[in-house]
């Protein structure tokens, strides 16, 4: 039996959510008719879409565009660091270890999941860096087989344009505070890979 019109609207609102699926949409949408508090989320809908803007210069989530970490003068504009969504920038200026500049692909490449270079902001960075001003891209997406995908679509799409920018990408190893006894194979394959040189203390020189 077909739900009332205005369920299966809701149901079918939520089954477009990324990851929900027909059951869950279901059980959300049951939730949010029992549960009076769950109106609340209209609201809350409604407020974030126009309360927030995607800023024009490094594509984040903001109250206004550009963002505030965009139009900081403070902030170095000669390096810009890539990341996949915009939890990571909140992580990374956490770590107060950068003062460069974001720029929020809003995604990773899922080939699986059907997922297309098309939805990332990848041309938004490609054209951010064709303006000039930029020295070094830093490729700071997770450190698996998404992020690696993604990572490789953004550095092929800077070859491409035939931009003249120094790319890296974020160092990995080991765990600060670890121990090596206990890591994985893959940390520890990636930890030699990425190691640095140490200059030797001569005595008498
Ligand atoms: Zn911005």
């Amino acid at each position: 039996m077909a739900y009332p019109e205005p369920l299966e609207r809701l149901v079918a609102s939520f089954e477009r959510f990324p990851g929900v699926g027909r059951r869950t949409a279901e059980r959300l949408a049951f939730h949010v008719l029992r549960d009076p508090t769950a109106r609340e989320l209209a609201g809350a809908i409604d407020r974030a879409v126009r309360e927030t803007t995607l800023c024009r210069e490094c594509c984040n989530v903001a109250r206004r565009s550009p963002c505030e970490l965009c139009s900081d003068g403070e902030r170095d504009a000669a390096l810009i660091c890539v990341v996949e969504q915009p939890k990571d920038v909140e992580a990374i200026e956490r770590s107060r270890a950068f003062r460069g500049r974001y720029h929020v692909l809003m995604g990773a490449l899922n080939p699986a999941e059907g997922s297309e270079p098309g939805q990332l902001f990848v041309d938004a960075l490609v054209e951010r860096v064709r303006r000039g001003g930029v020295d070094e891209v830093i490729l700071a997406t997770d450190p698996d087989a998404e992020g690696e995908a993604t990572a490789r679509l953004v550095l092929e799409a800077l070859g491409a344009a035939k931009l003249a920018v120094r790319v890296t990408r974020m160092a990995r190893g080991l765990p600060a505070g670890g121990a090596i006894e206990y890591l994985h194979r893959g940390v520890i394959e990636d930890a030699l890979e990425g190691r640095i040189e140490l200059r030797l203390a001569r005595r008498g020189e």
